[in-house]
């Protein structure tokens, strides 16, 4: 394809063959990332600027005819440049994505686009491809688990990956709502300055599940002086809620009317192809390899969201694993029969409540049941305690069964801690707000 694109284009400008053979044949295709094809020049090539001048339109022009990029946009590399970036790139590329908090899972490319999220899905590349141009603010909205984070992170990515540059900043609106409380207990200006300054002096924020900072006031105001001052530097912003704006009451007029001045991009449950294409990705990258019926199976009968999709696979997979046991339909049966309940209500089980707090922490859930003791893990664990003690009726000691076989004294400790913890830090009774509402929504 190459050689035809730089023939089409000796002949298309009627170029001589010394100058065919000294400016285009030595050019090779370094990288294609989306619509950026970087192109190699060897460093002893003369006549970078030339190139650039003369010829970088014409492979704009000719690369769109032909490979169908749209809005191909070229840029030159020198082979010399080369080694230098990509040494230096592998290390601090990682940086700048963990600075931002993005998850490596997250990208555009791990993301199945179906008729339930194909328009949220279009808006957001469009967004990463022209932050602060086009839709601003992005709004996203759909209920828990459909990929509202997904795409978020892959935006913040995309983004990252192209303007290297760029500051972005992901963040949960628990995150940002415990940064100010901690900000305004310090009682000094710096610390505020200091959060203002994280906040206003990015070029793209984006900030999750947005719904949990409704009715609290004082995060409301801040997040609407933070949201003007990116907004008017024409800085992207992107929201998601599980609501559109004008479902949710309580909302500051103000505040809606903001999040409705770009565009609102829905994500509604996926049908049984996509949710048939979501099991097959997770299939491929997870290097399985099972039957078809088992994937129909699944799919067929978790219909509601797509964590839950991928969670029974895990867990038919990881019983297969642990029993020795070859993967069917009846195994999968079995395996899901406490989860495909016939009435379809949402049961709260321990094991749920663990894995929202996992996920919230962006740990595994083997990692709160097991033993380790360092504070990122320590915390987390007696907060599920806590919570499958307030959130459902059972006994201790089955809490205890569910998180690791702890006896029942552990669990009463964890949760007391917790309980200690909520009378004296605003941020611990905000995080618990915050993952009840996650875990119950209808609260
Ligand atoms: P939400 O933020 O809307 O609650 P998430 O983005 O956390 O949902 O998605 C839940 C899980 O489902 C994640 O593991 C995510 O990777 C996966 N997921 C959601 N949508 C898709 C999709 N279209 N393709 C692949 N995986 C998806
Ligand atoms: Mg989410």
């Amino acid at each position: 394809k190459w050689d035809e694109i730089l023939q089409t284009i000796k002949i298309d400008h009627d170029l001589s063959d010394i100058s065919f053979d000294t400016w285009l044949k030595p050019l090779k295709v370094y990288s294609v990332e989306g619509n950026i094809v970087t192109i190699l020049v060897p460093s002893e090539q003369v006549g970078l600027n030339y190139i650039n001048k003369k010829y970088k339109l014409p492979l704009q022009v000719t690369i769109s005819e032909l490979t169908g990029i749209d809005r191909c946009e070229v840029q030159f590399i020198l082979s010399d440049d080369v080694k230098k970036i990509t040494s230096k790139n592998l290390i601090s590329n990682d940086t700048r994505f963990e600075e931002a908090n993005l998850n490596p899972r997250y990208t555009f490319g791990t993301f199945v686009v179906g008729s339930n999220n194909k328009f949220a899905h279009a808006a957001s590349l469009a967004v990463a491809e022209s932050p602060g141009e086009i839709y601003n603010p992005l709004f996203i909205y759909g209920g828990v688990g459909l990929g509202k984070t997904h795409l978020m992170h892959s935006i913040a990515r995309f983004i990252l990956e192209h303007n290297p540059d760029s500051k972005v900043l992901y963040v949960t609106s628990e995150e940002f709502t415990n940064e100010l409380i901690e900000a305004i207990r310090n009682g000094n200006n710096t610390a505020m300055t200091q959060f203002r300054d994280k906040y206003r002096n990015i070029d793209v924020l984006l900030v999750d599940d947005v719904q949990f900072i409704i009715g609290k006031d004082a995060t409301q105001e801040e997040f609407f002086h933070t949201f003007n001052s990116l907004h008017s530097a024409k800085k992207q912003i992107i929201i998601s809620s599980d609501k559109p704006p004008k479902d949710m009451e309580i909302l500051e007029d103000r505040i809606r009317s903001r999040f409705e001045w770009g565009l609102i991009a829905d994500i509604s449950s996926p049908d049984y192809e996509t949710r048939v294409a979501i099991l097959k990705k997770k299939e491929e990258m997870d290097g399985y390899d099972i039957n078809e019926d088992v994937i129909k199976y699944i799919a067929t009968n978790i219909k509601s969201n797509i964590r839950e999709l991928e969670g029974s696979l895990n867990k038919v997979m990881a019983f297969a694993n642990l029993e020795k046991r070859e993967v069917t339909v009846e195994l999968a049966e079995q395996v899901l029969k406490d989860i495909i309940s016939p009435d379809q209500q949402k049961i709260i089980t321990p094991e749920y409540i663990i894995s929202m707090v996992a996920e919230h922490y962006d740990i595994t859930i083997d990692e709160i049941k097991g033993n380790k003791r360092n504070s990122k893990i320590v915390i987390p664990r007696q907060i599920a305690m806590y919570l499958c003690r307030e959130m459902i009726d059972i006994p201790l000691k089955s809490v205890g069964k569910c998180l690791g076989n702890r006896d029942h004294t552990t669990i009463m400790h964890g949760c007391e801690k917790i309980e200690h913890e909520l009378q004296t830090s605003d941020t611990m009774k905000n995080t618990i707000e915050v993952l009840m509402k996650k875990i119950n929504p209808h609260r």
